[in-house]
């Protein structure tokens, strides 16, 4: 039987430097750029051009992605203007990317406090959005904010948003927790459920971290239809951050049943190269790097102590999940001195090959 294709999308660039003390410059942006294209993952979301100058500029110079396919942000039109009369649109349209994501209200609730329209006005500017860019050949996401909230206020009216962009052709629903409060059983359930209206094939999913939970989360939806997955590299994000690629990617790799159900268009030799890629965001931010991630993390394969240590001398599988090398990380043994201070006495090389 063949694999279904599940695709990566990364949003470090742009939901990423929303994180409070991130402020990427052009050079930054283009580095990241650059190494999520080598990587290999689907889609990068470059940033929101008209929003500020630096991603005004990013989208003005040339980029010739290997691998990845560059994306624009931005939201839905306004009411009362066409989508044609638009400049928020307009300044989309002019960076020329492959694809574009707009972001649109799907919770009842936010549709009258935050934009202050009506229910049908907020369908109409979904809908005539979406039109516009799939009319130019775009290849159309529709990020469908707070629908998780939206959908357990008022699934039928979340539902009817969705169909609006949907209907009109766009190839991507994302499914946003944007608030992040969302718990992986409740994904499970609404993701089965939506499914039934969008193909899962159609169906992204974006996760915010704020219960911890927004790799599972992510793995929830993929389980119950979701192909696209969204997040960001080490997690990066405002608040608790979003879903962690640095986790999520290589569990799609690795972990046999996600393996053997799924593909990802990440080729297998560049797994080892997340662990690379991990520490130049860090190197870029001039932060210090979280030793402690799940698999990229320098603790990530450290053993100190009697007992592991000697078993993981005799087989590191004793306590070990995946062979380190495969993401490009290494096994360190560690030991205290009198002092207490811990020191690593022996570290594998990098792998290559
Ligand atoms: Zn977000």
């Amino acid at each position: 039987m063949s694999k279904e294709r599940l695709y990566i999308f990364d949003t470090t660039l742009r939901d990423g430097a929303q994180t409070q003390g991130v402020d990427f410059s052009i050079d930054d942006k283009e580095k990241i750029a650059s190494a999520l294209d080598n990587l290999g993952v689907d889609y990068i979301e470059g940033g929101w051009p008209g929003a500020n100058p630096t991603d005004t500029e990013f989208f003005q110079k040339k980029h010739n992605f290997k691998n990845s396919k560059l994306t624009c942000f931005g939201m839905t039109k306004r009411s009362g203007r066409s989508a044609e009369n638009d400049t928020g649109l307009s300044a989309l349209m002019n960076s020329n990317t492959p694809a574009v994501c707009l972001v649109g209200k799907t919770w009842d609730f936010h549709v009258d406090v935050a934009l202050g329209i009506t229910n049908e006005e907020n369908l109409e500017n979904i809908g005539e959005s979406t039109k516009h860019f799939v009319k130019a050949k775009k290849e159309f996401l529709f990020d469908a904010e707070h629908f998780f909230d939206g959908y357990k206020a008022n699934s039928k009216y979340a539902l009817s948003c969705i169909k609006a962009a949907y209907d009109q052709g766009a190839r991507w629903i994302v499914l946003c927790d944007t608030n992040g409060g969302t718990l992986p059983h409740e994904v499970s359930n609404i993701v089965s459920e939506v499914s039934k209206v969008v193909p899962g094939k159609n169906l992204g999913i974006h996760a915010h971290n704020d219960t911890g939970n927004a790799v599972a989360n992510s793995l929830a939806a993929v389980l119950s239809g979701a192909r696209q997955i969204q997040g960001t590299i080490n997690g990066l994000g405002e608040r608790c951050g979003n879903a962690n690629l640095m986790s999520l990617i290589p569990t799609f790799f690795l972990k046999k049943d996600f393996s053997s159900k799924f593909e990802i268009g990440i080729k297998s030799n560049n797994i080892k190269n997340l662990t690379e890629c991990s520490r130049l965001l860090d190197e870029i931010l001039n932060r210090k790097p979280n030793q402690h991630l799940p698999y990229v993390g320098a603790a990530a394969f450290s053993h100190k102590g009697g007992l592991h240590v000697s078993a993981v001398q005799k087989d590191p599988k004793t306590y070990e999940h995946i062979n380190p090398e495969d993401v490009g990380n290494t096994r360190n043994i560690v030991v205290s001195d009198q002092s207490g201070k811990s020191n690593i006495i022996s570290r594998l090389k990098k792998y290559s090959n």
